[in-house]
């Protein structure tokens, strides 16, 4: 009897390498050993343990049993998509005014959403060439692909030169383009585009959505924790609002340290009104055809915290203790780093950053062996990097930890 799996999905690894070089690393570290574990995505106290807003725990736990037991609308609660257009667009009137929002399970599921809505199966999405590998994943697991454009200019600047060529052969050969961007503090490499570099990207975009259609997502996992306000950057967008579509892929996982409570929205920003109402029935017609809806409680307690103006209050402030706490362990990397001479990317902030490397697996190994892991990363040029989870470190962990990346590289 021919294997009951279907041919295209039997190799698929049954584990993200990530959480898996996390459990080994929580193995030995539960075994007694002194473990260095740099891999994993969440902010981390300087005690190790999970980093968690005092009001959003509250928030959660306020919420009603009726709100947890009962189904959310398919797409979402009136007040979680109003409240999220709202808190995003604030200072870009001309892109609220054309914004739709459906609630997603975190900013993976709107990825997911705009991946399926924007691509037609066997096309390519465009990224940096260096990217949050569940990018991969999300558009194998969707029968689309993933393209890439060098991140980098020799100078060490985005390369929006780059970008602009890509998305030209993008629209050559498919007829469409989809680029998802990473902003603020971009996972892996800790690089926030400049208000420079943004200009340049919006009009690269706005020139070449004229021969075809181009659909900018911003990727805003990581919103909170950069240099400049989420509504700011948004503003930055204003001159896409009737050109391009653009959407934003909203998560409360970091922003609120609730990652497990899968929170998320897409919001979409389409200037034509028949167009728009199209995207808000297909993106809710995807939540029927994959979640069905999202948990309401969680809907609920994050509405909270972004209309009552008193618990967003004290959400910024605990934030920037947590922000305060992160930058620290940044500034201290940046120093010894500098000092070990060794390459990357400017790093001013957010929970990753990406040191490059050659032979990037056999380093990561062996820097395993000493205890501290780190997670490597291979580009299809071969060019490699070990990218650096500083947010789930103690300061007191950075010497070590820089150590051993300088006797790696
Ligand atoms: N995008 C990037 C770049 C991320 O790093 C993450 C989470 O690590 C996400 C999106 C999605 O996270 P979530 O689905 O928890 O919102």
């Amino acid at each position: 009897m021919p294997p009951h799996l279907i041919p295209s999905h039997r190799n698929r690894p049954s584990d993200d390498p990530i959480f898996s070089l996390h459990q080994e690393a929580n193995r030995r570290k539960e075994s007694g050993e002194t473990i260095v574990d740099a891999t994993i995505g969440v902010l981390l106290g300087e005690d190790g343990q999970l980093a968690i807003l005092p009001t959003a725990a509250r928030a959660v736990r306020e919420v009603h049993e009726a709100e947890w037991a009962a189904y959310a609308p398919i797409a979402g609660t009136p007040e979680f998509r109003r409240a999220v257009i709202d808190d995003l667009l604030a200072d870009a009137p001309d892109l609220r005014a054309c914004a739709v929002a459906v609630a997603t399970p975190g900013g993976s599921g709107a990825l997911r959403h705009a991946i399926v809505n924007f691509l037609e199966p066997g096309q390519a999405a465009l990224t940096a060439s260096w990217y949050w590998s569940p990018y991969k994943t999300l558009c194998d697991e969707s029968d689309r692909r993933l393209e890439t454009f060098e991140m980098f200019s020799a100078t060490g600047s985005f390369d929006v030169a780059g970008l602009d060529a890509a998305i030209g052969r993008q629209l050559a050969t498919q007829g469409r383009s989809l680029v998802f961007v990473n902003d603020p503090a971009h996972n892996p490499t800790g690089y926030s585009l400049t208000d420079e570099e943004w200009h340049a990207i919006v009009e690269s975009i706005a020139s070449r959505a004229a021969s075809g259609p181009v659909t900018l997502l911003v990727d805003g996992a990581y919103m909170l924790y950069g240099p400049r306000s989420a509504r700011s950057l948004a503003a930055r967008l204003l001159p896409l609002a009737g050109t391009a579509a653009v959407l934003f892929a909203w998560s409360a996982s970091k922003s609120y340290t609730h990652y497990g409570l899968r929170v998320g929205a897409l919001v979409a920003c389409l200037a034509d009104d028949r167009e728009r109402a199209r995207v808000e029935a297909a993106l809710s017609y995807s939540c029927r055809g994959t979640w069905s809806n999202c948990n309401r409680g969680g809907l609920v307690a994050i509405t909270r915290l972004l209309v009552d103006p008193s618990a967003a209050r004290s959400c910024t402030a605990e934030r920037d203790h947590l922000k305060a706490t992160l930058l620290a362990r940044v500034d201290l990397f940046n120093r010894l780093a500098r000092e070990r001479g060794l390459h990357y990317p400017r790093y001013d902030g957010g929970f990753f950053v990406t040191v490059f490397v050659d032979r990037a697996l056999e380093r990561a190994a062996s820097m395993a062996k000493r205890g501290i892991y780190v997670v490597p990363q291979v580009l299809a040029s071969g060019r490699g990097a070990l990218r650096v989870a500083l947010c789930a470190l103690a300061s007191r962990d950075v010497p070590r930890l820089v150590e051993a990346l300088s006797d790696a590289t």
